[in-house]
């Protein structure tokens, strides 16, 4: 979905649901999808990256999250009182975190690999090789275009 697009949509949903003094902005994160800033800022941002990737239903889903927090206020999480906000209002999987392979996320630039063989990604270099939840041995990375091991730990 094209960024201006997603943000037709959003301004659409706020609209709709009175939030008058929202807006719909972008953010450069790669592990989140999208923020809902409570006031005094009032903005909901969207991933370019996730934006970019996905189709409209996807971002829809999405956006009504973060609606849905926006309508219940800040400080209650995920909780009851979201869960029945976020299904009023149209979304079909109120979650903490959306399953990642739901949707389309960018190809990595490094990818990870462990004794127990987990596989994880990573777009940018990070100071460390950093070790896998599930078996606690370091993760080997290899970079996707030279095919080299990369250590990152220096
Ligand atoms: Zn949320
Ligand atoms: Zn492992």
């Amino acid at each position: 979905m094209k960024l201006n697009d997603a943000k037709v949509l959003g301004d659409s949903y706020l609209k709709g649901f009175k939030l008058d003094n929202w807006k719909i902005e972008f953010q450069n994160k790669y592990h989140i999808l999208a923020t809902c800033y409570h006031a005094p800022a009032q903005v909901i941002k969207l991933s370019k990256w996730y934006v970019n990737l996905n189709d409209r239903d996807e971002i829809s889903e999405t956006l009504l999250h973060e609606i849905a927090h926006a309508l219940v206020g800040s400080g209650l999480g995920h909780g009851h009182t979201w869960i029945k906000k976020a299904k009023e209002i149209g979304v079909i999987n109120p979650t903490t975190r959306r399953d990642s392979s739901i949707f389309n996320r960018p190809k990595p630039n490094y990818t990870g690999k462990c004794s127990c063989s987990n596989k994880f990604g990573r777009i940018k270099k990070r100071k460390s090789n950093g070790f896998c939840s599930n078996c606690f041995m370091p993760i080997v990375w290899t970079c996707t275009k030279s095919n080299k091991v990369i250590n990152f730990n220096h």
